[in-house]
């Protein structure tokens, strides 16, 4: 409560500001910041802001600090939601999670990491060697994600490319016995392309660290090395590994494949590339040449082959590279997600088993151009906020019933016509993107956008060029807009249809299936079919990533929801800049004003009688050194009569709430006389 009391670093909950304004907000935030008071709570939320610079505040001694004592008992920070989460979990056998957002750089990563640190050191007392293990993998798992699943984007140098979910499981001692990994939408296009200034993923710089795009914040020599050593750690295989290597190299080399004609026919004009690739990935060199410049097509009864055009080619071979690694990618979770599950069948049934989830998903995005990829990620941001809003107001909402508390309803931007914009069946964007997929005629990007057009026409949350002429937003007659919670985006529709259907011909799925190395193979068991039994249409990848998305909302909804709201303070990644603009945009699309207003509008604060009752006994006759009353309620009521604070106050089953911060400053101050 220390520093409650002080308002040099100002004030430690948001909702202990005099007036809920955003100027006071804002002003509070870039106090806080500028003291180096990175975190700050609304009630049980945590808002951080990423400072830019190394902070002396993770270490053994801090994580002593917060192990098993309340929220508010000591200065915010993530351990102590980490603490809170792991409580409830542990005392009260709930399934828990913690929810991190915040775009692109505000720290989301780097939290998860502190968060799983905490747990990892706060757990397992008696030093069981299985356990240990367990935690050491879950660790080391990061290292891996991050090298196959990062990269350096223009605003983050080791910006996610991937949205990751991570359960660990408790036994019932609460001492970690294994975990799952979740992964989401990888952003595989970074493969064959990236914008200026951005560089693919880090473990293509790591295999092969030929100086092509340094950077000076990361050191490519030494991340290979570490790699390395967790994916043994982890348990994979020196034939593993050396596969993934290989499956490296060759997307390096498919990156050089060129394709020419003579005549009639589609050639490939540096033939050494595709014997290295068919050395690599263990097939026939003519096989992979066939692969690429052939599709195998069902024709009636007759199968026949067809030749690419040097375009059709060119796109068959980048979708084989942005395969190759997302399969890579999945399968090194897959294997992750092996060696860490909980295998202990008696644990899993007999023993009490609980779960903590940790979520770090890719923020809301606008960039120059906007295109599948962001349209993904924000409805992902739009289904997180929806259940932000639900979870947040129920959970408060629930609080009160429990405890028999009278509760008024407090009004949000719901955001759900946003979700359904873009979910909803036969209707949403989603809808109307797989439909014109379908399309039997032409299937262009354009058929699209006319769908939109005609189905969404009168929605208040899109428009699009054809809409709005006079728009000076919307550029380019491909332009549509989606009138985010977060702001305003347009999409250009250029590759959605592309994207969407995701193609890769069967041919090269039956090339790797056939591969002499059996690890390789195992990532490609469709190839296993011939052209005449490929008869199902895959899904499509917004329908894929829409069920994902509806899946992890689901698992997240049925547990005890803990939150980080991560901010990122200025675009420049200095320690010093605080960019009020920036930051007030973040504040306002993250919800926290209003969060504040709710958590107020119900109580400031509230605390179970008997952790109240220890901390201000002393003001009291009643209660000083001990009460005879009946209860620890009746005592808490005594002590808040005696001293004129009742008023601002009720009684629930277990805990007392206090209405207004003054109150407690009130207390605070009285307890610091005696
Ligand atoms: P993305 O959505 O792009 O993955 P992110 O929210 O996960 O972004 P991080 O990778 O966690 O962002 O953070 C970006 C960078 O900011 C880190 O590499 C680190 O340099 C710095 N940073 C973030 N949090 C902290 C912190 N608590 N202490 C020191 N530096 C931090
Ligand atoms: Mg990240």
């Amino acid at each position: 409560m220390a520093e409650h009391e002080s308002l040099e670093f100002g004030k430690a909950d948001f909702v202990l500001l005099d007036n809920v304004s955003l100027e006071e907000f804002m002003a509070n935030l870039k106090l806080r910041f500028e003291k180096g008071r990175i975190y700050t709570y609304i009630g049980e939320v945590v808002v951080s802001v990423n400072p830019y610079r190394a902070m002396n505040i993770y270490g053994r001694d801090t994580i002593e600090q917060y192990k098993g004592r309340e929220l508010y008992e000591r200065p915010p920070h993530l351990f102590a939601i980490a603490d809170a989460a792991y409580k409830a979990m542990k005392r009260r056998n709930k399934d828990t999670c913690i929810v991190i957002s915040g775009e692109s750089g505000a720290g989301k990563t780097e939290a998860s990491k502190y968060i799983m640190q905490y747990i990892a050191a706060i757990t397992n007392p008696g030093q069981r060697a299985e356990v240990e293990r367990v935690k050491n993998m879950l660790l080391k798992s990061n290292c891996v994600l991050e090298a196959f699943g990062n990269a350096k984007t223009n605003r983050n140098d080791n910006s996610s490319r991937f949205g990751k979910y991570m359960d660990i499981n408790f036994d019932f001692k609460g001492d970690p016995i294994g975990g799952h990994i979740n992964n989401y939408l990888l952003e595989k296009s970074r493969v064959i392309f990236q914008q200026e200034g951005e560089r693919s993923f880090h473990s293509f710089y790591q295999v092969c660290v030929c100086g092509l795009i340094v950077c000076s914040s990361i050191n490519d020599t030494a991340d290979f090395k570490a790699v390395a050593d967790a994916m043994k750690v982890i348990g994979f295989t020196a034939e593993e590994i050396q596969t993934v290597y290989k499956i490296l190299a060759s997307i390096l080399h498919l990156g050089n494949l060129r394709f020419g004609v003579d005549g009639d026919t589609t050639l490939i004009e540096n033939p050494k590339v595709v014997e290295l690739i068919g050395g690599l990935l263990a097939t026939k060199e003519e096989s992979v040449e066939k692969a690429l410049l052939y599709r195998t097509v069902a024709t009636g009864r007759d199968v026949i082959d067809k030749q690419h055009t040097a375009q059709e080619a060119g796109y068959g071979r980048d979708a084989l590279a942005k395969a190759m690694y997302e399969r890579m990618f999945c399968w090194i979770v897959g294997r992750i997600n092996d060696v860490i599950e909980v295998k202990n069948y008696d644990a899993k049934v007999h023993g009490k088993n609980t779960v903590i989830g940790v979520l770090d998903i890719y923020g809301f995005e606008i960039f120059q151009n906007n295109s599948f990829e962001q349209f993904c990620i924000n409805y992902c941001n739009e289904k997180l906020q929806q259940l932000f809003i639900q979870l947040v107001l129920t959970q408060e909402q629930e609080e009160y019933q429990r405890e028999g508390i009278p509760w008024k309803h407090i009004d949000y931007f719901n955001n759900q016509v946003i979700v359904d914009l873009v979910e909803l069946q036969h209707k949403g964007i989603f809808s109307v993107l797989d439909e014109a997929c379908m399309n039997v005629g032409k299937v262009t990007d354009e058929v699209f956008l006319q769908g939109l057009n005609s189905k969404l026409a009168k929605h208040a949350h899109y428009t699009s060029r054809k809409l709005s002429p006079t728009d000076k937003s919307l550029e380019f007659d491909r332009d549509f807009r989606v009138r985010h919670y977060a702001g305003d985006v347009v999409y250009s529709v250029v590759g959605f249809i592309d994207k969407n259907k995701d193609t890769l011909f069967q041919d090269f799925k039956r090339l790797l299936y056939n591969s002499s190395n059996p690890v390789l193979k195992v990532m490609w068991p469709e190839g296993k079919l011939s052209i005449t039994e490929v008869t199902k249409r895959p899904l499509t990848a917004a329908t894929l990533f829409k069920n994902s998305m509806i899946a992890l909302v689901e698992n997240l909804a049925c547990k005890e929801p803990y939150y980080v709201r991560c901010i990122k303070p200025n675009e420049v990644k200095s320690p010093l800049l605080f960019e009020q603009e920036r930051c007030r945009h973040q504040v306002e699309y993250l919800g926290l004003l209003e969060n504040v207003r709710v958590r107020r509008a119900g109580f400031a604060n509230r605390q179970e009688y008997p952790r109240f009752l220890q901390r201000y006994k002393m003001i009291s006759e009643f209660t000083w050194p001990n009460h005879d009353l009946r209860s620890d309620r009746e005592a808490v009521k005594m002590l808040l009569q005696s001293c004129g604070l009742e008023h601002d106050v009720a009684y629930g089953k277990t805990k007392v709430f206090i209405r207004t911060p003054r109150t407690l400053f009130s207390l605070e101050e009285q307890r610091a006389e005696m």
